[in-house]
């Protein structure tokens, strides 16, 4: 089921939180917090690919630089039907938010291609991403703008942007133009599971701050998961390695729910074999608004966008929910959790996971440098742990503060708060050109 407000443009629904945010901190300069709203420039192509059985189609692509105030533009590629240019601009600002707020010196970035990459041959893929980066020419670049994997890209994709800007590009060091690259490309160890186990740093940090009813860590709890991709996949197995049952889990056809647990090596091996996590033995089939509406502990939602919506978030039941996803609640839901006491960590803390490894890429590119999986997690955890206590550590003196009937700032208010304030501090550090 999907309620009006799951048709809120993605760009207005990050600036209605950006405005909440900039209600509590009446201190910054106003221009430079305007110039925070809109992206610096979104490029829109449309190119010819020709498709297996010989035809012809056309297809359309996107990529926004949001802000370069922290560094050159970072961001990933998404292939998804619903690709739009409002989409791109509203994830390139949320990238422009997660990399100040973790701190990799980067600004923001998005990218797309309206496509059903599940319908498309590797060929087929192959010759639109090849066709996308010639498209989008010099305005990406190691030191410019530096895509990664979004939904349905993989490091397959950025193995093909790699290959068409070194063509474009020869005679340089090009490795760092794009992260989430094939290890034997450049990659970085623990990339791929980066995003999900960073999801689950950032929640044991909050468990530890914030108990579940004495529960200080993940060992005990109930989780159930969204979404069976790199991130959804990743951040069960992390809180199954952590001492957490994961009774429920899903994908795009639909969910599955074990009350004692589900045993995720098997679920691994069904998808793997039927494509599909339905119908493996000893399960309930549900599907996907039944797993959001469980009873348990900790919900992520790790799939796709505006999930829970003001049509189904009074009847949410965990106690925690983890935004795995970029935008999984709507700011109606985001409300009515808030109402419920319910805690939200918000995207733009709990799946920065990805991006922080990027960085550890893009360094060691530049440098000629590689790190291994175990010290690139390390340094993550390191991370997503102190970018949690310094957001818990804000709401709470801006709740101290908080005295007008507004709502009460919550963990995303807190997060985007400490994420502003950095890049208007930088800004005006830097100086207003000329
Ligand atoms: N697509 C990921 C995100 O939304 C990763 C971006 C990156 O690594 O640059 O955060």
């Amino acid at each position: 089921m999907s309620t009006a407000d799951t048709r809120i443009s993605p760009l207005k629904m990050r600036q209605a939180q950006f405005r909440r945010a900039i209600h509590h901190m009446g201190h910054l300069k106003r221009g430079v917090v305007d110039f925070f709203l809109r992206p610096k420039r979104t490029l829109s192509v449309c190119f010819p690919v020709e498709m297996d059985d010989g035809s012809v189609r056309v297809f359309h692509g996107y990529r926004t630089l949001h802000s370069t105030i922290l560094g050159p533009g970072k961001g990933g590629i998404r292939y998804h039907p619903k690709v739009t240019a409002r989409e791109v601009e509203a994830l390139a600002t949320l990238m422009t938010w997660k990399c100040a707020l973790i701190r990799v010196p980067f600004g923001g970035a998005k990218g797309g291609v309206a496509c059903d990459a599940k319908a498309l041959s590797e060929g087929e893929l192959r010759r639109i991403t090849r066709r996308y980066v010639a498209e989008l020419g010099d305005n990406i670049g190691p030191h410019t703008d530096i895509p990664a994997p979004d939904l349905y890209t993989n490091q397959q994709t950025m193995a093909w942007v790699y290959d068409t800007y070194q063509a474009l590009h020869p005679g340089e060091n090009n490795l760092p133009v794009v992260t989430g690259k094939p290890l034997d490309l450049g990659g970085a160890e623990g990339r791929s599971e980066a995003t999900g186990h960073g999801a689950i740093s950032a929640l044991a940090r909050y468990l530890e701050l914030h108990p579940l009813d004495g529960h200080r860590t993940l060992a005990g709890c109930s989780v159930a998961v969204q979404g069976f991709g790199e991130v959804g996949r990743v951040a069960a197995e992390r809180c199954a390695e952590l001492g957490a049952r994961v009774i429920a889990i899903s994908d795009s056809s639909g969910g599955i729910l074990a009350r004692d647990g589900l045993d995720l090596a098997a679920v691994r091996q069904h998808k793997a074999a039927c494509g599909r996590v339905d119908g493996l033995a000893g399960t309930t089939t549900i599907d996907n608004e039944t797993l959001l509406t469980l009873d348990c502990d900790v919900l992520i939602p790790a799939a796709l966008a505006n999930q829970i919506h003001a049509g189904n978030a009074a009847d949410v039941r965990a106690r925690v929910v983890v935004e795995g996803a970029n935008a999984p609640l709507t700011p109606q839901a985001d409300r009515i959790l808030q109402e419920r006491g319910i805690p939200v960590l918000p995207d733009i803390l709990a799946n920065s996971g990805g991006v922080v490894v990027s960085y550890y890429e893009w360094v060691q590119n530049l440098k000629n440098e590689s790190w291994t999986r175990a010290e690139n997690l390390a340094r993550l955890d390191a991370r997503m742990q102190d970018a949690t206590a310094g957001v818990v550590g804000r709401r709470d003196t801006l709740l101290a503060e908080h005295r007008d009937r507004q709502r009460p700032p919550d963990l995303r208010t807190a997060a985007l708060a400490i994420a502003i304030e950095r890049l208007s501090r930088v800004t005006l550090e830097r100086g207003i050109w000329p």
